[in-house]
C-alpha cells in the first residue's frame, strides 16, 4: 500500500510563474536532496530541517528580534547555522524589514491545497496548474501523493521537476498523475557527475529511462556550465543517451548564474559558496546546435 502524509516540509511557494511549464503555474518547492549540486541555487533544500534567514542587507538594527527571542539569542548577530536557535519564527514576526524568514517550514495538504484552488481560474484560462520542484520533490512522495489526488480531483494540472535521484519504485504510482516531467541531467561522465553532486550518474539515468517508458511526456533540463559539462564531449555523450533511450524528449539548457550566492550569504554558509562561468550566449547557442543536429527538440520555458 503507498504511503501517504498529510503534512510536508516546503520550502516556498512561487505563484504565478510562467518558466515552470505551460501556462501560468504555482511551483511547489518541497525540501531535502541528496544531491549537493557545486553550483545549486537552492542551499536551502539540501535538508528538511527549518531554518532562520537573515537578509542583513534589509536591517536597520532596530534590535526588536533580539528582544522577541525566547531563548535570548541575537538573531541579527548570531552565528549561522546556528544549533541552539529552534527556528520558532517569533523574531521574523517582530522585523518589519522583512530582515529574517524561515526557510523550510511544515506545511498541511489541506493549507496548501486550499492556498493553491484560488488561482484554478488562472490556471484553466492559461493552461496552466502547479509544478512540484524542489530540492528533489520526490524524496516527500508520502506528502505528493495527497497533495497529487487532491489537484486530480481539482482538476488542477500537475508537472515535476526532478533531479532523477530517487527510489523509482516507491514513487511509480506518482509518474503518470503527471502530464509532463523536467528532469535534469548534469553530466554523462559517472565521475565527474560524482565530483560535481557528491553522487554518480547510473540511478538518475535509470530513472530517466523508467519514466519516459511512462510515456509522460518528457522535458530534459541541462543546467549549463562553462567548467562543469559544456564541452562538446558531454553534450555529444548526452545528445546520444537522449536519442538513445528518451527519442521523443525536448531538452532546455539552463544557463549557470550566480544568483544563488545571497541564499548562501543569507543562511551563513558563504563559505560553501562556489563561482561558476556563466556561459555565453554564443556558447548556448554551439551546444543546441550539437542537440538539434541529432534531431532532438528543443524548448525554452525559462
Ligand atoms: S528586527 Fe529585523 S531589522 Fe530589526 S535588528 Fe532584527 S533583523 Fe534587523
Ligand atoms: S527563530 Fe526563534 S529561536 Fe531562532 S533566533 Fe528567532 S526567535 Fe530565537
Ligand atoms: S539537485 Fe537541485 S536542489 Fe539538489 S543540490 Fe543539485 S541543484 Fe541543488
Amino acid at each position: 500500500m503507498e504511503e501517504c502524509s498529510n503534512t510536508g516540509i516546503v520550502i516556498q511557494m512561487q505563484d504565478y510563474s510562467i518558466h515552470d511549464g505551460d501556462g501560468v503555474r504555482t511551483t511547489i518547492f518541497l525540501a531535502g536532496c541528496k544531491l549537493r549540486c557545486q553550483w545549486c541555487a537552492n542551499p536551502e533544500s539540501w535538508t528538511t530541517k527549518s531554518k532562520l534567514v537573515f537578509y542583513r542587507h534589509k536591517c536597520i538594527g532596530c534590535m526588536k528580534c533580539a528582544t522577541a527571542c525566547p531563548i535570548d539569542l541575537i538573531p541579527c548577530k548570531m552565528e549561522r547555522p546556528n544549533d541552539t536557535c529552534t527556528a520558532c519564527g517569533k523574531c521574523v514576526e517582530v522585523c518589519t524589514q522583512k530582515a529574517l524568514d524561515i526557510a523550510c517550514t511544515e506545511k498541511s495538504a489541506s493549507a496548501l491545497v486550499k492556498k493553491i484552488e484560488r488561482d484554478a481560474l488562472f490556471f484553466r484560462y492559461s493552461g496552466g496548474g502547479v509544478t512540484f520542484s524542489g530540492g528533489e520533490p520526490f524524496l516527500q512522495h508520502k506528502f505528493m501523493r495527497v497533495l497529487l489526488g487532491k489537484f486530480e480531483e481539482l482538476g488542477i494540472d500537475s508537472w515535476v521537476e526532478t533531479c532523477g535521484h530517487f527510489d523509482f519504485e516507491t514513487v511509480q504510482d506518482l509518474i503518470p498523475k503527471f502530464s509532463h516531467i523536467f528532469l535534469d541531467i548534469k553530466h554523462m561522465d559517472s565521475e565527474k557527475h560524482k565530483n560535481f553532486t557528491g553522487c554518480g550518474n547510473e540511478l538518475i539515468l535509470e530513472n530517466a529511462k523508467k519514466i519516459y517508458a511512462t510515456g509522460v511526456p518528457m522535458t530534459i533540463r541541462i543546467p549549463t556550465i562553462v567548467e562543469v559539462n559544456l564541452d562538446d564531449e558531454n553534450i555529444e555523450k548526452t545528445a546520444q543517451f537522449i536519442l538513445k533511450n528518451l527519442p521523443t524528449a525536448n531538452i532546455e539548457l539552463l544557463p549557470y548564474h550566480a544568483l544563488g550566492k545571497a541564499k548562501y550569504i543569507s543562511l551563513g554558509i558563504e563559505d560553501k559558496f562556489i563561482p561558476f562561468t556563466t556561459p555565453t550566449a554564443a556558447q548556448i547557442n554551439h551546444a543546441y546546435d550539437i542537440f538539434k543536429s541529432y534531431g532532438i527538440e528543443i524548448i525554452e520555458y525559462r
